[in-house]
């Protein structure tokens, strides 16, 4: 990946991608370690007029990685079997 690539060069810009706060960001903040990048991430995220169809997005395609919709891998773990749960 280049270092002038923006998150919106790794998903379709066709629907709800076009109104996502991280358009013009460095992709590398979503898939960080570090607390600072992951901090910057959130806080786009928590600003983000998409934040809901962008969890969905990570949701149903079962993103492993990064930051999507203000969540991480944990969370979304979380979230899929809460939702399992409360289907049963
Ligand atoms: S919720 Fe976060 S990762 Fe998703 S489009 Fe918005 S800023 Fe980007």
């Amino acid at each position: 990946m280049s270092l002038s690539a923006t998150l919106t060069d790794l998903v379709p810009t066709d629907g709800w991608q076009q109104d996502a706060a991280c358009r013009e960001a460095d992709p590398e903040l979503f898939f960080a370690n570090g607390d600072a990048e992951r901090e910057a991430a959130m806080a786009l995220c928590g600003a983000c007029p998409v934040r809901t169809e962008c969890l969905e997005h990570a949701l149903s395609t079962r993103e492993s990685y990064g930051i999507w919709g203000g969540t991480d891998e944990h969370d979304r773990k979380r979230l899929i079997r809460r939702r399992r749960r409360n289907a049963a």
